[in-house]
């Protein structure tokens, strides 16, 4: 698995959403010595975005019928569709928490940092050489 890989699904591991294989083969690709290209980063974010959801969450539970009816639908879906359309499915919902840190990310970092958000708004003004002349 490369560093790269290890980054695509870091949130689907954070949030506990790989099957045995895949979780195994980010916690190798986390052991092994070799330097990471910011692996350990994404991780570390995607689990404080894990953990802030997890503590957002209202500790309810939902009634009997409620997980009667996703149990059911689940199996009239499983039993209709065919096995590559399952994998596909599941590739979105890896880009689904993917996309749902992202956006929490986001959301985390404008709150927490309004005076950060004034020094981006700064350095990328006209005035600042480095952003003008990338072209
Ligand atoms: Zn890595």
């Amino acid at each position: 698995m490369t560093c790269d890989e290890f980054k695509e699904l870091a949130a689907a591991y954070a949030l506990v959403a790989l099957d045995e294989q895949e979780r195994s083969a980010c916690a190798h690709h986390l052991a092994t010595g070799a330097p990471h290209r910011g692996c350990r980063e994404a991780l570390a974010a995607a689990e404080l975005v894990a953990a802030r959801l997890g503590a957002a969450l209202i500790p309810q539970r939902p009634s009997p019928q409620v997980w009667r009816s996703i149990a059911a639908r689940l199996h009239d879906e499983r039993g209709a569709a065919p096995l590559a359309d399952d994998v596909a499915r599941r590739r979105g919902l890896y880009h689904l928490c993917g996309w749902l840190v992202a956006a929490a990310l986001v959301g985390v970092y404008l709150y927490n940092a309004p005076i950060d958000r004034r020094t981006l708004q700064t350095a990328a003004r006209p005035g600042s050489q480095v952003a003008s002349s990338g072209h």
